[in-house]
């Protein structure tokens, strides 16, 4: 960062924080995470965007603390169907209805534990899109891959997968989150170098399908062990956008630390 805080891609793109909860927090401990977020935080922060998305039983209490307050509201999953007898699932006009602007899509645990695949991944942010959700579409690669030295190609194709069939023009309208498996719940980070180099290839790969528009305007997250100590550094790099958060975001102090971070401010 420069010395008032804000890189130079800033006036191109906002820095986007995201919360993921996870299955934490019942209704008492949603609420008392969110008023602490509210009281840590000083609004407004410039280009600075900030998103919790909780478990889907506290939607609605986040969505009523959250009334007047720029920290928008999203999803850690949804359906990729409209409607019908589908036990279990949310659909994208459900998080819609509920208050929710954005849709966390494809996290790997999503991949790991349920089998999502590409595909399956790109037609919920598809259907989030055209929903008006904004989807934050994950991709990253494994331990394995990494020590392989396949991150290159797992993420090309994963980024190919998930972008299917979304037009030049809708592009910046998502946010894609690089989280290296390996780096998520572990508190070991990506360095920041190590990071920037799978942002800038993403940043390419874009480039090349979409064109200049598209990738210039295109948020992209990363997701990984980030926290106070490591956030500033990682934010710093020309083509990380953003943090998807973990463990960090549920604690109202170190979620805004991170927020402060993004925004340029010394913590
Ligand atoms: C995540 O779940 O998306 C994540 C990045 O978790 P953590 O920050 O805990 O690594």
């Amino acid at each position: 960062m420069n010395t008032t805080g804000y890189r130079k891609e800033h006036a191109v793109r906002p820095i986007v924080i995201a919360g993921n909860w996870k299955m934490h927090k019942d209704l008492d401990g949603s609420r008392s995470l969110i008023e602490g977020i509210k009281t840590q935080v000083a609004f407004p922060l410039g280009t600075t965007k900030v998103i919790v998305c909780p478990p889907f039983t506290s939607l609605s209490v986040a969505r009523e603390l959250l009334e007047g307050s720029p920290i928008a509201l999203g999803a850690q999953n949804m359906s990729d169907q409209d409607e019908g007898a589908f036990t279990g699932e949310i659909s994208a006009a459900m998080l819609k209805s509920a208050g929710c602007s954005y849709v966390i899509v494809g996290h790997s645990e999503r991949r790991q534990y349920f089998q999502e695949t590409d595909a399956f991944i790109n037609r919920k942010a598809r259907k989030a899109l055209a929903t008006g959700l904004t989807p934050i579409i994950c991709v990253g690669e494994t331990l394995e891959q990494r020590e392989k030295g396949v991150t290159e190609q797992i993420v090309s194709t994963q980024v190919t997968g998930v972008l299917a069939d979304f037009s030049k023009g809708e592009v910046p309208a998502l946010i894609v989150a690089y989280e290296p498996v390996w780096a998520i719940g572990t508190g070991k980070s990506a360095t920041p170098a190590q990071a920037q180099e799978v942002h800038a290839l993403i940043r390419s790969l874009v480039k090349k399908t979409f064109g200049d528009d598209a990738a210039s305007g295109l948020v992209i997250q990363y997701g990984g062990s980030v926290k106070p100590e490591n956030a500033e550094e990682l934010l710093s790099q020309p083509d990380i956008d953003g943090a998807l958060v973990g463990g960090a975001c549920l604690k109202p102090d170190s979620f805004a630390a991170i927020i402060k971070a993004g925004a340029g401010e010394k913590t």
